[in-house]
């Protein structure tokens, strides 16, 4: 399996009818060299209404803002005014991927993960801690990422891996001479398909993913 280094941002259901196999050519206006397995990023503004009644869908229905799938560009085709690329052998992802960079319209390299580069095992010196925000006047529960020693210092107690979601463990609490404060995941399949987890890099390729069993 190769690794797939791009994602293009389509918006739903678009995105949808690509993995169904109904939509089989991209319109762009832009032409691209680009003959490759592509991520698919599901773009938070929703397509047109006359596409959504097809599906007999809402906006509501379909995922955006994440990674779902990934399609081969294979060829493209000059229109009138703009071109077409062909899309071949699409597929969903097993566990939907939230990018760290911000999306871009066309083509995009998507991140996954800060990790620092550590040959000691696993290492996640950030994390995502719950906090209450106040947004208009109303209070809400957010996840803020944050160094692993500063949410040991606030002593939170609702925290998360910053990549897949996962359940982790937290180390470093008041040990003098320890290693920098790190986290590490609970689960052994979160860090098989956690881009920040041991396990994952192990195997270059395999495509990282959320947790299956995420921390709300
Ligand atoms: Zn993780």
């Amino acid at each position: 399996m190769t690794t797939i280094r791009r994602a293009i941002s389509i918006r739903q259901p678009y995105v949808e009818q690509i993995l169904r196999g109904q939509k089989t050519w991209e319109y762009r206006r832009q032409n691209t060299k680009i003959r490759e397995c592509v991520y698919l990023y599901a773009s938070r503004t929703p397509g047109p209404k006359t596409e959504w009644r097809k599906l007999r869908m809402e906006p509501a229905d379909l995922p955006t803002g994440r990674i779902i799938g990934a399609v081969e560009i294979t060829a493209t085709r000059r229109l009138r005014d703009g071109f077409a690329y062909k899309l071949e052998n699409p597929r969903r992802l097993k566990r939907q991927l939230k990018p760290i960079n911000q999306p871009q319209p066309w083509f995009w390299k998507p991140r996954f993960t800060l990790w620092k580069k550590s040959h000691d095992g696993e290492k996640i010196y950030e994390c995502e801690v719950k906090k209450l925000f106040m947004r208009d006047g109303v209070k809400r529960w957010e996840w803020l990422r944050m160094s692993v020693a500063d949410a040991i210092r606030e002593g939170a107690t609702e925290f998360r891996c910053k990549d897949c979601h996962g359940a982790v463990r937290l180390h470093g609490k008041h040990v003098a001479h320890a290693p920098a404060p790190h986290v590490e995941h609970k689960s052994r399949q979160d860090s098989e398909y956690c881009p920040s987890g041991m396990y994952f890099r192990q195997h270059p390729g395999r495509e990282p993913g959320l947790s299956s069993a995420p921390v709300e």
